[in-house]
């Protein structure tokens, strides 16, 4: 379910401020908090996820609908997209008490250089500060890494690798750019799909090391069996949150 729509951040690459408007359109909390409550009183509803492109911007109407969920003594799991940008003990402590099991991070880059060029708006001391605090309230973070995009060296990936290792989050879903642009140049695509490969390399090679690191297009902890496997054993909600119940590589 959504709880507004529109996004006032500028990220390089993203479609959504343009989709939904750059301005906030906020539905009001009690409202938000009452379809959330229908929604989990149908059968079969286990967990929620709040689809809002930032559900904590503004950080104001994030903490009123978590109140109302509070207020209604909310306990179906649910999950939304976070940014470091806005994030704080207080919103954290009122997700946890409203139900949130955890939420899924864009942090992008583990180098400031790179988070500036995608214009993210915060650097990584953002997303240390939201990682800690996310764990002080038990709450799972899953961040997401774009590797390899315009302008970065295998440096920068290496760089951004170690930052992850060292931030220790939940979960680590890493992806590798690809430029539409490409596939209009051959030679350019070839370049392009060389430093892709050595991209995958040094991803492989770290994250057979991590389990809870997720890398889509390797297979690494993302394929149908698992899926399979997290369903047959009752396991709701995104897929990341379980990584540390299941013995996988
Ligand atoms: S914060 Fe998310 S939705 Fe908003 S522009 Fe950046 S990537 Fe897009």
């Amino acid at each position: 379910m959504q709880t507004k729509r529109g996004c006032p951040l500028h990220c390089t690459y993203c479609t959504y401020p343009l989709i939904e408007g750059p301005r906030g359109r906020l539905r009001d909390p009690g409202k938000v908090a009452d379809e959330f409550m229908e929604l989990c009183s149908r059968t079969g509803v286990e967990h929620l996820f709040i689809v809002d492109s930032v559900f904590n911007l503004p950080l104001r109407h994030a903490k009123e609908v978590c109140r109302q969920l509070v207020a209604r003594g909310n306990t179906t799991p649910w999950t939304s997209y976070v940014n470091p940008v806005a994030f704080d003990d207080e919103l954290a402590e009122l997700m946890a008490r409203a139900g949130a099991v955890g939420m899924e991070i864009g942090s992008d880059s583990g180098c400031d250089d790179i988070l500036d060029r995608l214009r993210k708006g915060f650097h990584t001391d953002k997303i240390t500060r939201l990682a800690r605090i996310s764990k002080a309230h038990g709450l799972k973070d899953c961040h997401s890494y774009i590797l390899g995009t315009t302008g970065e060296t295998l440096e920068h990936v290496e760089r951004t690798l170690d930052f992850v290792a060292g931030l220790d989050p939940f979960a680590a879903i890493m992806l590798v750019w690809v430029e539409d642009r490409e596939v209009l140049d051959s030679r350019t695509e070839l370049e392009r799909r060389r430093f892709r490969d050595a991209v995958y390399e040094r991803v492989r090679e770290r994250a057979t090391q991590q389990p809870r690191w997720v890398v889509p297009r390797l297979g690494l902890r993302f394929d149908p069996r698992t899926f399979d496997v997290l369903r047959k054993y009752g396991m709701r909600g995104p897929l990341w949150q379980h990584l540390d119940r299941l013995a996988i590589s």
